[in-house]
């Protein structure tokens, strides 16, 4: 961070005014190094100051007890960038549900989900949804703004500290739409690669497509796993389920994900939502299938979750058997993911900002 930044602006700020100090959490080793020293500290602070957010996960620079106490007392104000636990529960399978209040006051969720092997966050990216699908309950709740680099990164630590265990996976399937705010989570895919040591691998970007996006995503050449919210196996139905297709063909679509994987060699995870009667019939499956072949893939099938607003249903065991065995008949990768935390509405699609912000 430069002088400038906290320098009294010339004109009136467009973001909360929390920001015109930028927040510590997200900076690089080199950018807390010059911050230490623009308050008049030795560069080694820079390092105590990197691994205290890090790795301790300090909330405060007035926790950072390295630091002397005539410091700690002058500098014990400026924003670490923490959000504040509003609310937490626990599911009967272990998974938590964290409601995170921002420093403007919005509530966003972010879940972490253990099992034996690892401990995985769903992270939001942006407070609320613009893209409306049908079946998600954070699109019925509107969308407000995009997240900062900071509240991304603060989920994860927030996590890591309450289950006082390690985060070996992160997924962008919390709140949003990562590609919305591509720019920020690029970034919080190295912050938490470089500065907490969770391999780029073990990290997950879920797209339900933005035009142009993906491309602009390969450039990053991140060793991330992109995975795309397909849903359907054809444009009409496609449509029917998530309003911003109507903009974007589903072959135009592919075609982007394709490119996606000759540029940088990383296999796509299509996910696919079943949903009784409505794209989970065995020809459906085998159209998704002539979509797919030759295509380095994986598809991840999630029986839907209920929300209160649609009826749609979760087709039967059974049905989802036939339809993934129909993709394996067919020669493509594909598994069923587990639902978790179903029972405390933290499973995939049932995130919501509405019901929260009215304390429920
Ligand atoms: N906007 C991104 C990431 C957020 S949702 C995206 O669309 O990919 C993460 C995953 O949960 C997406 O595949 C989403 O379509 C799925 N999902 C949404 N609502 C769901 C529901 N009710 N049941 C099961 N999965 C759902």
């Amino acid at each position: 961070m430069t002088d400038s930044a906290i320098a009294p602006l010339a004109h009136p700020p467009t973001v909360e005014p929390e920001f015109a100090r930028p927040p510590l959490l997200g900076m690089t080793l080199p950018e807390l190094t010059d911050w230490v020293q623009t308050q008049g500290q030795s560069a080694y602070r820079g390092k105590q100051l990197y691994q205290w957010l890090y790795q301790q996960g300090a909330r405060s620079l007035a926790d950072i007890s390295v630091f002397s106490k005539a410091w700690r007392a002058e500098v014990q104000d400026y924003p670490v960038g923490r959000s504040q636990l509003h609310h937490r529960s626990v599911a009967p399978d272990g998974t938590i549900k964290y409601l995170l209040r921002l420093s403007d006051g919005h509530i966003i969720e972010t879940v972490g989900i253990p099992t034996d092997q690892r401990l995985t966050v769903c992270v939001s990216s942006q407070v609320g949804c613009p893209m409306a699908c049908d079946f998600c309950a954070t699109g019925k709740g509107g969308y407000v703004r995009n997240l900062a680099l900071h509240e991304i990164i603060d989920q994860v630590l927030t996590v890591q500290t309450d289950f006082e265990r390690r985060v070996a996976n992160v997924v962008f399937m919390g709140m949003g739409e990562p590609l919305l705010n591509r720019e920020t989570v690029v970034a919080a895919v190295h912050c938490l690669n470089q500065a907490i040591g969770i391999s780029q691998r073990s990290l997950t970007i879920s797209t339900v497509g933005i035009p142009g996006q993906i491309r602009r995503l390969a450039t990053a050449e991140l060793r991330a796993t992109l995975a795309v919210s397909l849903h359907a196996s054809n444009q009409p139905i496609r449509t029917q389920l998530i309003p911003s297709a109507r903009q974007y063909p589903l072959a135009d679509l592919l075609d982007e994900c394709r490119e996606y994987v000759q540029q940088t060699g990383r296999r796509v995870t299509f996910e696919y939502i079943l949903l009784a009667e409505v794209n989970d019939e065995p020809e459906h499956a085998v159209e998704l299938a002539q979509h797919l072949r030759g295509f380095q893939s994986h598809v991840n099938l999630i029986p839907y979750n209920p929300i209160s607003e649609v009826d749609y249903q979760r087709p039967p065991t059974r049905r989802v058997n036939t339809f993934l065995q129909t993709l394996h008949a067919h020669h493509i990768a594909a598994s069923v993911r587990q639902t978790r935390g179903l029972e405390k509405d933290a499973a995939c699609g049932q995130l919501r900002a509405s019901k929260i912000q009215a304390g429920q």
